[in-house]
């Protein structure tokens, strides 16, 4: 797996205090390219994601896992879910994840082939040098309402079932409950 360094991600992001990691969570740029996304980053708009895998897989590090990036929002109620412990939601996606996003426009292109194989890479080497690693989930479980498509299936071919093989990792839909 090729790794690229990003260097446009200092607007967005802070130290994690404490905080132990225990989540992937995988987004779309909406982008249809990696330098869009990278500029995107670089503005004051304060988003930002660990990694960035563009369509042909190689992978651009922005965030060190070390700081907590900006990448499923804090807006709002609803919004920035996740799994603590067995299930249970709390509001601090950001908090406790790694950000991942795909190259992706999110117009029903599916995600491409070095995309899947760079994202199951990545995963298993986080996997290994972040050992507190239980979960992966989607922007659009954090937060549906904000995000209505994002990641899903019929837009992207993702495919959770297989995910859940080769990661290894609690995959994470949102308790119905939760709205
Ligand atoms: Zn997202």
């Amino acid at each position: 797996m090729k790794i690229l360094d990003g260097l446009k991600w200092k607007l967005a992001s802070s130290g994690r205090g404490a905080t132990v990691i225990k989540g992937v969570v995988l987004h779309w740029t909406a982008s249809k390219t990696l330098s869009s996304a990278l500029s995107w980053m670089s503005t004051a708009r304060k988003g930002s994601y660990h990694y960035v895998i563009d369509v042909d897989g190689v992978v651009t590090k922005c965030v060190p896992t070390s700081r907590k990036a900006w990448h499923t929002g804090r807006d709002g109620k609803r919004a920035n879910l996740c799994p603590k412990d067995e299930g249970v939601a709390e509001g601090i996606a950001n908090e406790v994840s790694i950000g991942i996003s795909f190259v992706n426009p999110g117009d029903k292109t599916p995600l491409t082939s070095p995309q899947i194989e760079a994202v199951k890479t990545l995963v298993d080497m986080l996997k290994h040098s972040l050992p507190t690693l239980q979960w992966i989930t989607t922007h659009h479980e954090c937060c549906p309402s904000a995000r209505p498509t994002e990641l899903l299936m019929e837009y992207t071919q993702w495919d959770w079932k297989i995910a859940s093989q080769w990661s290894g990792l609690k995959v994470w839909t949102r308790p119905k409950n939760l709205g």
